[in-house]
């Protein structure tokens, strides 16, 4: 008839949609009768119950339908049997004829029930599907483009659960737990914006000791995610439970030549990534990293290498958690151990790793602290902040802290 499928030639003669003849094609696979080829009789239906009660009018076409999508989903080995009974049921309840006497039931009443059926048999055939999972499962990294690495695949979903829940937990809007700052939710001193008047001090702190305001965070929520696996990536890296690589964890390598870094200008290189990255990146790496420093002649042979470890050792972690509780950039409440300890003098000028020398901050604040307007000092071994402009007009040098215990003994210097 000049069309080129079945659903086609439907389309045309009913004026029906593409989407609904497909619905009609699955229907009529499930209820007509094929011919053997062998020996040209007719086979029964896969639902026979179901063609009587269509042929008799106690189920429509869209009744059908309804009942035929979630059948055929399952996988064939659910077994003959196990059809023919939901055959048998989902006719009984169409015709009014069920276990529990109700009316007879309608498509609605119908797509429910087919749903039901189809997790009820699901249960036997749970394992294909699984396969076909475990086989679809994958993550690729793509090409840069424009200084971002698309990443495409299709996680488990246990293991997309996983995620969400370091998500969650890193991004949770509760007091109580870790979390990034809450866009929706005003600043404190965010009548200070610029023009704001007021007292010209954030939040009405006066000495710097309490009432730091909060901080606005304008990252998007897809920005703060990619912060939260960019955080969960670094703490498995220095967890010392990842296979090692060459005899040492799989941390990050990134190389720079020594000028660059001096005067921050150019570009680093991480291994494993073809384009390049920011000096900002590399200090970012190396703040918390071994440097080693190799040194080549003009013609590029190896003439010394120098191994800086620069490492904050745990006493030492524990100790900066102590003192600063978790991020110290003030309304960052990533707690302590989602945190990286930051060399606040660079080891390159001379800045030991000291804990009069180290302060907790979390990855989004430590990476962008070049940018971001924050600044860090040590005043006699106890970090002080200042805020960026917008922030804070007055420019103070603030202490700050989550630590319990150091606010506990605030509070009881106070009394
Ligand atoms: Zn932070």
């Amino acid at each position: 008839m000049g069309c080129r499928s079945v659903s086609e030639l439907v389309q045309r003669a009913n004026l029906a949609s593409k989407l609904t003849v497909s619905g009609y094609e699955r229907a009529a696979r499930g209820i007509r009768e094929d011919i053997a080829i062998s020996s040209g009789e007719k086979l029964p239906a896969q639902y026979p119950s179901l063609r009587e009660a269509m042929i008799d009018g106690a189920v429509g076409v869209d009744g059908l339908v309804a009942v035929i999508a979630p059948l055929s989903q399952l996988a064939g080995d659910a077994g003959r049997g196990a059809h023919l009974a939901a055959d048998e049921e989902l006719s009984a309840c169409a015709r009014g004829e069920g276990v529990d006497a109700a009316p007879p039931a309608g498509a609605e009443d119908l797509r429910a029930l087919a749903h039901v059926w189809a997790v009820y048999l699901d249960q036997d055939g749970a394992e294909p599907r699984e396969s076909v999972a475990m086989r679809k499962r994958g993550v690729t990294l793509g090409v840069a483009r424009d200084g971002v690495v698309p990443v495409r695949g299709q996680l488990l979903p246990e293991v997309a659960a996983q995620l969400q829940r370091i998500f969650d937990a890193l991004l949770s809007p509760k007091l109580d737990g870790p979390r990034f700052i809450d866009t929706d939710r005003p600043a404190r001193g965010s009548s200070l914006a610029p023009n704001g008047g007021g007292t010209g001090e954030p939040g009405g702190g006066v000495d710097g000791e309490h009432g730091a305001p909060d901080q606005v965070d304008m990252s998007t929520g897809a920005q703060k995610q990619h912060d939260a696996l960019a955080t969960a990536l670094s703490v498995a890296a220095r967890s010392g439970e990842l296979p090692t690589i060459g005899g040492a964890a799989p941390t990050l390598v990134v190389a720079v030549r020594a000028e660059d870094l001096a005067s921050g200008r150019g570009y680093a290189q991480a291994e494993g990534a073809d384009d390049p990255i920011s000096i900002a990146v590399a200090r970012h790496t190396g703040c918390e990293g071994v440097v080693q420093r190799v040194v080549s002649d003009r013609s590029g042979r190896i003439v010394g290498i120098h191994t800086l470890d620069r490492v904050f050792n745990h006493h030492q972690r524990k100790a900066v958690s102590l003192r600063d509780g978790g991020c110290i950039i003030p309304g960052c409440r990533v707690p302590a151990g989602w945190c990286e300890v930051h060399h606040v003098t660079e080891h390159a000028r001379g800045g030991p790793t000291h804990t009069d020398n180290g302060v907790l901050l979390c990855w989004h604040h430590h990476r962008t602290l070049d940018t971001s307007g924050w600044a860090i000092r040590m005043n006699f071994g106890i970090p002080e902040v200042r805020g960026p402009a917008w922030w804070d007009p007055l420019q103070h040098w603030r202490q700050t802290t989550t630590s319990r215990t150091r606010m506990l003994d605030r509070v009881i210097r106070r009394q």
